[in-house]
C-alpha cells in the first residue's frame, strides 16, 4: 500500500467548511501537486513550507472573497471570531487591493455580519464572549499540518533528501511539525540536517560578532553577513511583505 494512504483519516480531518474552500487545482492538496510545488520552493530562499502555507493562505483568501462572502457558515465563523486577526486582516487587505475579481464589497458583507453581531451583544449588555479563533489562523494550521505530513512522507525518498539538503531547510516551527509526523528514518535524517544547519549558523553568528570588533581586520563573508537575518526566519518563521500569488 502506498504510504500516502496510511493516514487517510488525517487528510480528511479538516472541517467541511475548510475543505469546501480549497481549490485542488491551485493548492497542493494532493501528493503529486505537493511534490511539484516542493521542487519549486526548494530552489527559493528560506523555508519551503513557510512559502507553501502562505501561498495556500493567499489562495484561500482569494477564494473566500470571490465565492464565499454570501455563505452562511462562513459568516457564522467570522461573527464568532469577531473578524480576522491582525495578520490575516492585513492579508485580506492586500488580496482585495491587488488581486482581480475581488472587491471591497465582499469584505464589507462579511464585516456587516461581524458588526451586527457585536452590536447585538452590546445591546444585551452582555460581557463579551471569548473570541473564537480567527478562521484564517485555523486554515493555516490545517494547511501546515497537511503539508508537514506530505513532506514527512516525501523525505523517505533518498533523492528528495538530497534535494532537501541543498535547500535552505525548514524553520523550527515547520521542522517540529514534520518531525511529529515522520517515521524514525526521516526523524534521524531531519535531526542530522537541522543540527548541521544550526552548527553552521552558530559559527557564522559568532564570526559576525567577532569580525565587527574594531580591532579585527578580517572581512565578513556574505554568509556571515546574512546570518542574523537567517536566525530571525529560522526561529520565527518567514514573513512576506508582498503577495506570493499574482493574477
Ligand atoms: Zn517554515
Ligand atoms: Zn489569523
Amino acid at each position: 500500500m502506498s504510504p500516502w494512504f496510511h493516514r487517510h483519516s488525517h487528510q480528511s480531518s479538516a472541517p467541511e467548511w475548510i475543505l469546501r474552500l480549497i481549490h485542488p487545482e491551485k493548492s497542493p492538496t494532493t501528493p503529486a501537486l505537493f511534490t511539484y510545488h516542493l521542487r519549486e520552493k526548494l530552489a527559493l530562499d528560506g523555508c519551503p513550507l513557510c512559502r507553501m502555507v502562505r501561498e495556500s493562505e493567499e489562495q484561500w483568501t482569494w477564494t473566500l472573497l470571490y465565492e464565499f462572502t454570501g455563505d452562511p457558515e462562513i459568516h457564522e465563523k467570522f461573527a464568532r471570531a469577531g473578524g480576522l486577526c491582525a495578520e490575516h486582516a492585513e492579508l485580506v487587505r492586500k488580496v482585495t487591493a491587488k488581486r482581480q475579481l475581488v472587491t471591497p464589497s465582499g469584505v464589507a458583507r462579511l464585516y456587516e455580519t461581524v458588526t451586527k453581531e457585536f452590536l447585538a451583544g452590546l445591546a444585551r449588555k452582555r460581557t463579551p464572549e471569548t473570541r473564537q479563533e480567527c478562521p484564517l489562523c485555523r486554515y493555516r494550521d490545517q494547511a501546515a499540518a497537511r503539508y508537514a505530513y506530505f513532506l514527512a512522507v516525501t523525505l523517505a525518498d533518498s533523492e528528495w533528501q538530497q534535494a532537501f539538503v541543498k535547500s535552505d531547510g525548514l524553520c523550527i516551527s515547520h521542522f517540529n511539525a514534520v518531525i511529529a509526523q515522520a517515521d524514525r528514518n526521516v526523524v534521524t535524517f531531519l535531526n542530522d540536517d537541522q543540527t548541521r544547519r544550526l552548527r553552521d549558523l552558530l559559527h557564522r553568528l559568532q564570526e559576525l560578532q567577532r569580525k565587527q570588533r574594531y580591532d579585527v581586520p578580517e572581512p565578513l563573508t556574505p554568509e556571515e553577513i546574512a546570518s542574523w537575518r537567517e536566525a530571525l526566519w529560522r526561529y520565527g518563521g518567514m514573513t512576506f511583505p508582498d503577495l506570493l500569488v499574482h493574477d
